[in-house]
């Protein structure tokens, strides 16, 4: 089914980039008009409109809604893609990071969801925020971002009550995505086979396979579909657990 997203419009936070790039190209090639946001321009197509922006702070968030208002003329879907953290040991971790993560990955989809609340509302719209693995399973190394994109589902559950049945709200839960930073993410090519033997997909996700997700869930054919999860994970990795009893592991 080819979706139509002609005379709507998309916001998706940290467009200029990675996943939030292929998610505003995807929703573009459908027909919306899409703004990206981040807090530097990158290098970016005509196609998309962009207005600087930290999503961590919420008077910016209402600034850029209202901008996004006057300029496109309303606002139909929010994607809420911004997001990440360095690794830091929790035993460690300062306050001051750990709010800032809190902050990117948990309040942030927040504060852009309140801004856009009425837009959507009235336009029937849709809010994707983009979680991850990290929330559904152990995450050592990440815990406070793990805690943050767990706190996002509940959030999301939470809001497609609170504003349905005019705002569908839904999560991603991401597995290991190539973008321009996976090797720095996940190591050399030869890594990257390693971790995509153990997928049940057997490599590691596209940008694009992600940006294939959000189009469904704007389009009309995810009508009835909303406080839910859907995992673009390949099928997620094989339990460890299962060559070590075998003796191969
Ligand atoms: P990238 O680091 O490649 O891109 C992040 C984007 O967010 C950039 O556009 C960046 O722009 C923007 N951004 C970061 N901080 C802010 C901020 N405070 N305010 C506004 N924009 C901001 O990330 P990915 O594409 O890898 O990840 C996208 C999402 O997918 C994230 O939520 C991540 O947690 C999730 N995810 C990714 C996985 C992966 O394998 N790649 C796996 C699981 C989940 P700028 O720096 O200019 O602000």
């Amino acid at each position: 089914m080819a979706v139509e997203l002609v005379g709507k419009v998309a916001l998706v936070t940290g467009g200029t980039r990675g996943i939030g790039r292929a998610i505003a190209q995807k929703l573009a090639a459908a027909g919306a008009k899409v703004v990206v946001c981040g807090r530097m321009p990158g290098d970016l197509p005509a196609e998309f409109a962009f207005i600087a922006c930290d999503v961590r702070d919420p008077e910016a968030v209402k600034a850029m809604v209202a901008q996004i208002v006057v300029e496109q003329g309303g606002l139909d879907f929010v994607v809420n893609n911004a997001g990440g953290s360095p690794p830091a040991e929790a035993a460690t971790a300062s306050a001051r990071f750990s709010e800032r993560v809190v902050a990117l990955n948990l309040l942030a989809p927040l504060y852009v969801a309140q801004a856009a609340y009425a837009q959507l509302k009235a336009r029937r719209g849709a809010i994707i925020n983009i979680a991850s693995v990290s929330a559904v399973r152990p995450s050592p190394g990440t815990s406070v971002y793990a805690a943050a994109k767990a706190g996002l589902l509940g959030l999301s559950r939470s809001l497609a009550h609170e504003w349905g049945p005019e705002i569908r709200v839904n999560t991603l839960i991401l597995g290991y995505i190539e973008t321009e930073a996976t090797d720095a993410t996940y190591g050399d090519a030869e890594k990257q086979a390693a971790i995509g033997k153990n997928i049940a997909a057997g490599r590691l996700g596209r940008a694009e396979e992600v940006a294939d997700a959000v189009l469904f869930l704007c389009s009309s054919g995810a009508s009835y579909i909303t406080g839910a999860e859907l995992a673009v994970h390949g099928g997620g990795e094989r339990p460890p657990f299962l060559d070590i009893v075998k003796g191969e592991g």
